[in-house]
């Protein structure tokens, strides 16, 4: 039903165009409505085409000819478009050996080859090795350990067994944690190199047929991947807080932070399987199995192996494309969208299924202003460059206009990469309501009906009853926080830019990610085949692309933050709890001779220590806070609701309280930052420390709980109680300023 009202009003916009300057809020839905009717599934297709034709990492030949080739369509379209450099280290493999010396020999094969049916496998000349990006230089020998994910978690399992990785080179199997956690933790307990593999449990032949016979990753697929410690810092290794322009001040290669410790190499499950297969001693506990055709085991030994691994350690430049369309009221204020073009190899799903869409709506956007449509303020589009290595370009962007970002970027809104199926949409609080908005009007491709009702649809199918009842009765569905693992990641930590990150996804399983298998051929016969989902995502951001751009009224909405917060304090109290009573617990059986009499004697587990009981936290001003600002937003959507018919004929008034908005956020970002990393400004939400991807929200009172640092604890409840405190006062001051207008 709602199609039919869609494309009626695009017919009547496009008979009777509007004047730009007779626009009040009932247009700006009529255009985002005319938005919805422009992008084209078939154009989609063809940018993907072009842009993975050939592959297009970070410094190659083809990276910078898609660079000028996405200039020059922003370009062609109207927009104000140039290419902003950045000089980044960039290491790329010399050498790259893995053998194994005891107690037979082999030596992995590390190579991915071509296969016929997939033209653009045999692009090698021109591929990247299967490689760790920011691994250091090392050539190491040791006994082989298994350490499953290699989580600080499955350490203790190892120590509990009496096995020390001390020496040792550790083979992790990919997933759980991100990448780069896993060289981390293996070096923290005196591991010298660190191996990690695919095992087909995860994205292989025990999900679906392998590539090319089906989506998975088949016995020679390899993810490469960077592990810098993202957790500390993203971005050029050398030049952190600030842009890596070619005079900034560098670190020296040797004191870079966030390099690994130990040298690092990824393979296949082809070269894992003999290595398994070596290892001796006890079998693992049955969370730690894969389904290769093994016993798995932990060792150490009788497998031992010879890990040779050098880069080229080069200053690379990298070519992040920036689009603006001039804002016509309020150019100082801006709406930022990103996807980045850099991919590993041909990366076809990742990025190109995200940049194509934006590309799309870049077009279809040109295509409103040419039909008379000015947006008030100004909309920047960004194809970033080097994400894969660390989130590179959109780091050096963000801290090299720090300021001026800080000042204008109302919102910015990351996809990276797309799928078939569900909206996934995770972000700032701020933004839940307004996502919300938006995805009610935006048609699913499938089922005709919204993607807001084909998502709550999902989530009262796949939901606990508590997320059922709440799907089916609270006004907006909830969105997830950030972590990091993209482009959003400077913005919204390091920054404080409200800020959503959108794809859909969730019908498809695929096991090609980061190989020379993500490609237009992969992605044509597997995923999104026909686009219409890449269409659906170009109909979603332009929507919102749209509506922030001409919203009177800067549409955040706070009482979904104040409900969150809430959300998120009552989380780490009962972790707080949670960790009192295991610890009482385990201290009472380890006093009863539980653990001893309950020990197999043939295969020995050490008894744990007895630990400090937890002590009580003062959480009292973090609920204090919250309980405010649960009042300070609702006064604030009362004084909106009131105002809304006042604001056209404010507009100076209500600029003001825009400016003031804009810093909504922002009263969650701390200077000094988070403790052990001050990059990470955000109070609310950080990547894991020891998690890399996943979030933790209150991230400083959290971790310091988790890592059993209890007066540091108690010092963050105090910092994030005043930063609350801060929105609270902003508030506050924002709805007397509506009040007031008449
Ligand atoms: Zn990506």
């Amino acid at each position: 039903m709602r199609s039919v009202f869609i494309c009626v009003t695009a017919i009547v916009l496009v008979a009777a165009p509007i004047r730009p300057a007779a626009q009040g809020v009932q247009n700006a839905v009529a255009w985002d409505t005319t938005f919805r009717t422009i992008p084209d599934a078939k154009n989609i297709g063809d940018y993907m085409r072009r842009l993975s034709a050939r592959p297009h990492h970070l410094g190659s030949a083809y990276d910078k000819d898609n660079a000028e080739w996405i200039l020059a369509k922003f370009k062609e379209w109207g927009w104000d478009a140039r290419i902003e450099t950045y000089q980044v280290l960039f290491p790329t493999p010399k050498e790259r050996l893995l053998e194994m010396i005891e107690p037979t020999s082999f030596k992995a094969s590390l190579r991915e080859p071509a296969i016929a049916v997939d033209p653009t496998s045999n692009q090698d000349a021109e591929q990247l090795p299967t490689y760790n990006a920011y691994s250091i230089d090392g050539d190491v020998t040791g006994e082989l350990v298994y350490v499953n994910y290699g989580r600080p978690v499955d350490y203790e399992e190892l120590d509990r067994r009496g096995i020390s990785v001390k020496g040792a080179i550790v083979i992790a199997r990919y997933g759980e944690s991100w990448r780069g956690i896993k060289p981390k933790v293996a070096a923290e307990h005196g591991a010298v190199g660190c191996i990690i593999y695919s095992d087909p449990a995860d994205d292989g032949y025990s999900v679906d047929d392998v590539f090319p016979n089906g989506p998975m990753r088949n016995r020679d697929g390899v993810q490469r991947g960077s592990v810098m410690d993202m957790p500390s810092y993203p971005g050029d290794p050398l030049t952190p807080n600030v842009g890596a322009t070619a005079e900034a001040k560098r670190l020296e290669i040797k004191s870079a932070p966030t390099l690994t410790t130990i040298p690092v190499l990824p393979i296949s499950y082809g070269d894992a399987q003999p290595l398994l297969a070596a290892l001796g001693g006890r079998a693992v506990p049955p969370g730690w199995r894969g389904t290769l055709p093994i016993t798995y085991r932990i060792g150490p030994g009788p497998a031992r192996v010879h890990l040779r691994v050098a880069f080229n350690w080069n200053q690379t430049p990298l070519y992040n494309v920036v689009a603006r369309l001039q804002g016509s009221t309020l150019p100082d204020e801006w709406v930022v969208r990103g996807n980045h073009h850099d991919a590993w190899v041909n990366g076809a799903a990742d990025p190109v299924s995200g940049m194509a869409p934006e590309l799309e709506e870049a077009r279809a956007l040109s295509e409103l202003v040419k039909r008379g449509w000015r947006p008030k303020r100004t909309i920047v589009y960004i194809a970033w460059d080097g994400e894969e290595q660390g989130l590179l370009g959109s780091t050096e962007w963000v801290e090299h206009h720090d300021e001026e970002i800080r000042y204008k970027a109302g919102i910015y809104i990351n996809s990276d990469g797309n799928g078939r199926g569900f909206l996934n949409a995770d972000g700032s609080h701020s933004l839940e309501h307004f996502i919300n908005e938006v995805a009610r009007d935006v048609e699913d491709p499938d089922t005709k009906m919204s993607v807001w009702k084909r998502l709550q649809a999902s989530v009262i199918a796949r939901g606990t009853a508590e997320k059922r009842e709440e799907a089916r009765t609270r006004a907006d569905l909830r969105i997830d926080a950030l972590g990091s693992g993209s482009d959003y990641s400077p913005f919204l930590q390091h920054n404080g830019v409200p800020t959503l990150n959108l794809s859909f996804g969730g019908m498809d399983d695929d096991g090609i990610y980061h190989s020379i298998y993500d490609d237009f051929y992969h992605f044509s016969k597997f995923s999104d085949v026909d686009f219409r989902y890449g269409r659906a995502l170009a109909q979603l951001v332009g929507t919102a692309v749209i509506r922030m751009a001409d919203a009177e009224l800067l549409p955040f909405q706070f009482t979904n933050v104040a409900d969150t917060i809430q959300t998120y304090v009552k989380d780490v109290q009962t972790l707080l709890k949670q960790q009192q009573d295991e610890i009482t617990e385990r201290n009472r059986q380890i006093e009863d001779g539980v653990f001893a009499a309950v020990a197999d004697p043939h295969r020995p587990v050490q008894t744990p220590k007895v630990e400090q009981p937890v002590p009580a936290i003062n959480f009292a001003p973090l609920e204090n806070a919250v309980a405010s600002l649960t009042r300070a937003a609702d006064r604030y959507k009362k004084a909106v609701d009131v105002s809304a018919p006042r604001l056209v004929a404010n507009r100076p008034a209500v600029a003001a309280i825009n400016a003031r908005l804009i810093q909504g956020e922002r009263q969650f970002v701390e200077p000094s930052g988070l403790p052990k990393r001050s990059w990470y400004r955000n109070l609310l939400y950080a990547p894991g420390y020891y998690t890399g991807y996943s979030v933790k929200t209150l991230p400083g009172v959290r971790e310091a709980i988790e890592q059993k640092r209890y007066s540091e604890a108690e010092a963050e409840v105090v910092r994030v109680a005043r930063a609350i405190d801060r929105e609270t006062a902003l508030l506050d001051a924002a709805s007397a300023d509506l009040e007031r207008l008449k």
